[in-house]
């Protein structure tokens, strides 16, 4: 069966393939993912077959629309964009004729490698010998095109299947990781900076579903902060798919601790009042982990030592996933992502009010949990979830 009317694509799912007995049950939740994704254009069929996904389209879709669509999904190794045609050696070598012609129309190759398989081990000819005699067809067919097995201007993949032959030139890299959904849920701990947005995404390419929180301390943080959070959360939902977030107003507790605790410790308390508050949040909200953009040594709250004493405060589990990693390579994947240009705009973090100048970057645990005992712990986790809102953050 070939489909003249269609657009084809290989899609591999990489490591999702890997997951032995739970294979198709991550395979699902993949092809879930990019029917979700592609169902604005038409006449988009997305089929499972032998550990592959196919996606077809009609020919009006343009290649690029599609592609720049699947490149957003997580647990997508690569993409071929692909013509079919009979599985047979003279449909075959006619296809890919056709195929090479149109490449040298359009990109002027000329030189070229046939590499073939055959998945249906009954087809008749073993695939050094398909290659061999495809070769021989297109060098036939396409006269100023010469064979170079080192350095092809392109490869000509030729892949035989039970009922169907498929003809590709190139692999196009995906983000890789697991489909969103396969793995728990976590809450965030957004802020408007580089950090959070490039963790958020870390997490969910692991399979990991959002939620966020953000804290704010209107007034002193304005309006347009707010905005800027919520925009750059719907940059990770292109990713993440839509998710909620809760903006949680912080201004009462920070007033508490700047009264009551030694000003050099101002923001480590803080960061423990964050991450209970969050923890709160994420049991109301069914999250199994919180996820921070903290990465080692990068502030004085992120020292071992801070975040030592910033873990004590919770129970819920804390995953860092940028812990390990340069601020030079954190920027380098938020502008990939798409995140960098909005998370630079300039604008107040609840974390900068009432900023001490010489914050501990050696906090001892028993110290701080002294001088947090001047306050009503509870009450103030307590009032900062009366201001809690809800919104639902789509993809930009
Ligand atoms: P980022 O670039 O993500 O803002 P940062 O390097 O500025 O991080 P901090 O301000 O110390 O570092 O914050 C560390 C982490 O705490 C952030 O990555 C984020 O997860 C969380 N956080 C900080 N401020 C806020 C906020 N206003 N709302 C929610 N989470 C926050
Ligand atoms: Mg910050």
């Amino acid at each position: 069966m070939t489909e003249e009317t269609k657009n084809i694509y290989i899609v591999r799912s990489g490591e999702a393939a890997l997951k032995g007995q739970n294979k198709p049950y991550f395979e699902k939740m993949l092809a879930e993912r990019i029917k979700k994704l592609l169902k604005k254009f038409e006449g988009t069929e997305v089929r499972r077959h032998e550990g592959l996904i196919f996606v077809r389209t009609d020919k009006s879709v343009p290649e690029e629309d599609v592609i720049r669509e699947m490149k957003k999904v997580f647990g997508i190794q690569s993409i071929s964009p692909a013509v079919s045609c009979e599985p047979d050696m003279k449909s075959i070598g006619e296809k890919a004729v056709e195929y090479m012609m149109d490449l040298i129309e359009k990109k002027g190759v000329k030189t070229f490698k046939v590499e073939a398989k055959r998945a249906d081990k009954s087809f008749p000819v073993k695939s050094p010998d398909i290659a061999r005699r495809i070769g021989a067809a297109v060098l036939k067919g396409c006269k100023v095109l010469s064979v170079d097995v080192h350095e092809p201007d392109v490869y000509l993949f030729v892949d035989v299947r039970p009922g169907i032959c498929y003809i590709y030139q190139k692999k196009i890299a995906g983000f890789g990781g697991l489909p969103l959904g396969t793995n728990g849920k976590g809450l965030v701990l957004l802020s408007g900076g580089i950090d959070s947005p490039v963790a958020t995404f870390m997490m969910a390419k692991r399979g990991m579903q959002i939620e966020a929180v953000h804290f704010h301390s209107y007034p002193y943080t304005s309006e347009r902060a707010r905005v800027k959070v919520e925009e750059l959360a719907s940059i990770l939902a292109v990713y993440c798919s839509r998710f909620k977030m809760h903006i949680i107003n912080m201004l009462p507790v920070q007033e508490e601790i700047v009264k009551n605790c030694p000003q050099e410790e101002t923001t480590i308390q803080l960061r423990r009042f964050m991450m209970r508050v969050a923890e709160r949040v994420a049991k109301n909200n069914g999250c199994d982990m919180l996820i921070t953009g903290e990465s080692l040594g990068q502030v004085a709250s992120q020292t071992s030592d801070a975040l030592v004493v910033t873990d004590a405060s919770v129970s819920i589990p804390v995953m860092r996933p940028l812990i390990a990693l340069d601020k030079v390579d954190i920027m380098d994947i938020a502008r990939d992502i798409g995140t960098y240009e909005k998370s630079i705009e300039p604008y107040e973090d609840c974390c900068t009010v009432f900023l001490p100048k010489h914050p501990v970057t050696r906090p001892k645990l028993a110290k701080i949990e002294k001088s947090e005992s001047a306050l009503d712990v509870e009450q103030l986790i307590e009032t900062a979830l009366a201001s809690e809102e809800i919104i639902d953050i789509y993809p930009a």
